[in-house]
């Protein structure tokens, strides 16, 4: 039996995960479930699936999850550090998938111990990649890419070398404003952003998705995640949501990875590596499709693509900076303080301010480094929203 963990079991990734678990339970055995405020979930799954430990963020929320868990069986344990623990414990296979910077030092943890990290936490390597690789590599674990584009760019470079690989192009839906006039988006509801058109995700990165910091932290990932220069990264917008990214090789091929707007493929495909094993995903009918678009994506309506360019070139601590202006600026817009334009705003602001006073691009990216750079820039963020507001 393998020994899995899932790190934010109660979200999209992480249901769907568990989706694919109960398919066939008796073929795993699951070590811990982490959660923040849905305790009743988080109990829920930890009891169906005879889990060793369930954990929420939440220190004041462990007595309710003690509750729902009474007479179970059902370890149960709160607080940053618990999850860090839960990390710990030995597992063959542990799925990051808490949103945000919060999963960072986690997914590292679960690393130290040499297991196989199948990484939907995108922002572990915008904000802190070189550490996240350097610590996969010394302790002989696995990284696996989740988000869609990353393992269909992983899947594209099966048996390929990469030194001839030219250029990768991540596609993009284009969120929920694509078909917007430029104007009416100043305007643009929180209800209205956590519409996706084509797949069904966590609110966050639904409203990602409408600004394109998603495809912009995704952009960072590529450059992260496979070591290409970031002259080499292209987005290209894809209303369809069914070619996940393409891999260009110095011949002029193109290799597509094809597939339905489905996260349980990528993280399925992740779960089996280096076997594949049959999914419950549609299978698509091309003829029916009939046709894939494609278009340049607007720098004007998308500026967070433009500020993804930037970080990439500057590199060092400026994706954790990056990232962690746009958790506020995000906080911002959900909180009604902000208007949808002004995250990219307070995010250009954030990052120009922090890589002119404290040298973003040469510091060392350490745990504690990111953790600073991350809180400056929060406070940076509240303070420019402060002001705007
Ligand atoms: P979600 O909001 O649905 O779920 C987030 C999970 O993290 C929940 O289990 C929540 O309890 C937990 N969590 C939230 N804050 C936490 C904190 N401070 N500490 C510990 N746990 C916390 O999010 P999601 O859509 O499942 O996305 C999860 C990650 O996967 C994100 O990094 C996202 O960018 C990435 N991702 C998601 C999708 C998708 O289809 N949803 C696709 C690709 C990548
Ligand atoms: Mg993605």
């Amino acid at each position: 039996m393998r020994r899995i963990s899932i790190l934010g079991a109660t979200g999209s990734i992480g249901q769907n995960t568990i989706d694919l678990i109960r398919r066939d339970r008796d073929a795993y055995d699951v070590v811990a479930l982490t959660g923040a405020r849905n305790v009743a979930q988080l109990a829920h799954d930890a009891k169906d699936l005879k889990a060793d430990v369930a954990v929420t963020c939440h220190p004041e929320l462990l007595d309710d999850l003690r509750d729902a868990l009474a007479g179970s069986g059902v370890e149960a344990a709160a607080g940053d550090a618990a999850i860090c623990e839960a990390a710990a414990r030995p597992a063959d296979w542990i799925m990051s998938a808490i949103v945000g910077a919060a999963g960072l030092p986690p997914g590292l943890e679960a690393l130290k111990h040499g297991t196989t990290l199948a990484l939907a936490n995108k922002e572990s390597l915008v904000t802190a990649g070189p550490l996240l690789l350097a610590t996969a590599a010394a302790h002989g674990a696995t990284i696996m890419p989740v988000d869609s584009e990353h393992s269909a760019v992983f899947q594209g470079l099966i048996g390929e070398d990469i030194n001839a690989v030219e250029r990768i192009i991540i596609t993009a839906s284009g969120g929920a404003f694509r078909n917007w006039p430029l104007d009416k988006l100043k305007t643009a509801t929180l209800t209205e952003a956590s519409t996706h058109p084509n797949w069904d995700m966590g609110q966050r990165i639904t409203i990602d998705s409408a600004s394109m910091f998603n495809k912009a932290l995704e952009l960072i990932e590529t450059k992260e995640f496979f070591g290409v220069r970031p002259d080499q990264i292209e987005a290209v917008v894809h209303p369809e949501s069914m070619i996940h990214a393409l891999v260009g090789f110095n011949d002029g091929a193109l290799m597509a990875h094809v597939g339905p707007p489905d996260m349980r493929h990528a993280i399925g495909f992740a779960l089996h590596w280096p076997e594949r094993k049959p999914l419950p995903v549609e299978r698509l009918d091309l003829a029916k499709i009939g046709q894939f678009t494609f278009r340049a994506p607007d720098l004007a309506r998308y500026p967070a693509l433009g500020l993804a360019a930037e970080v990439m070139e500057m590199g060092g601590l400026s994706g954790a900076a990056f990232n962690a202006a746009k958790e506020q600026a995000l906080d911002g817009f959900i909180a009604g303080q902000i208007g949808f334009l002004d995250m990219a705003e307070v995010v250009e602001r954030v990052l120009a301010k922090m890589s002119a006073d404290q040298g973003l691009q040469n510091a060392q990216i350490t745990l504690d480094n990111v953790a600073d750079t991350d809180k400056a820039a929060r406070r940076l963020a509240s303070d420019l929203m402060q002001e705007m507001g």
